[in-house]
């Protein structure tokens, strides 16, 4: 069986009970097989960056695993389809959008996949919730780059 290991993945919906649909979601991260949920963010809520419709609710989870990139990869995808998931064009609104941020210190860059994240140091709704969670891996000046980018913790 294979060593686990830490896995970083982004949580974000912005269509409906987007608070309930994260919610549900880190439920669902908690029930994948061969792995632990180690560590969940508070929610945060955001204005789309490059993206229609309302505001993002987000969180970042932190995940002990055995499973492989591309079997957790899969497994994120079948939470996102039963979440009901469309896609209808690049970048339209959606109901739960799942990303494998970082594994371990595994460097991949496949046609399907692409880890770390291309665009996690972009963003805050992603580097905020990972440095709540695991400050060890963000410094100040990841965090400082940005500060512009407004971000409205909510609080259960
Ligand atoms: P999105 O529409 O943002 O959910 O992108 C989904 C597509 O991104 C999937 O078809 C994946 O194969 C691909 N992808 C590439 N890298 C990643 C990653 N680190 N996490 C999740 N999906 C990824």
């Amino acid at each position: 069986m294979a060593d686990p290991v830490l896995a970083s993945v982004g949580v974000g919906a912005n269509l409906g009970d987007a608070q309930a649909a994260v919610r549900k979601a880190i439920q669902d991260l908690a029930g994948l097989p061969q792995s632990e949920l180690r560590a969940v963010s508070s929610l945060y809520a955001s204005a789309p960056l490059d993206a229609d419709g309302p505001d993002y609710v987000n969180a970042v989870v932190q995940l002990q695993t055995e499973l492989s990139p591309h079997a957790l990869l899969m497994a994120l995808q079948a939470i996102e389809q039963q979440a009901g998931r469309l896609r209808p064009y690049r970048n339209a609104p959606r109901t739960l959008d799942l990303d494998i941020l970082l594994y371990g210190d595994l460097e991949l860059n496949r046609s399907d996949l692409h880890i770390p994240h291309p665009r996690m140091w972009q963003r805050a709704f992603v580097v905020v919730p990972l440095a709540e969670i695991a400050p060890q891996m963000v410094s100040s000046a990841q965090l400082e780059a940005l500060a512009g980018q407004s971000l409205r913790c909510l609080h259960a």
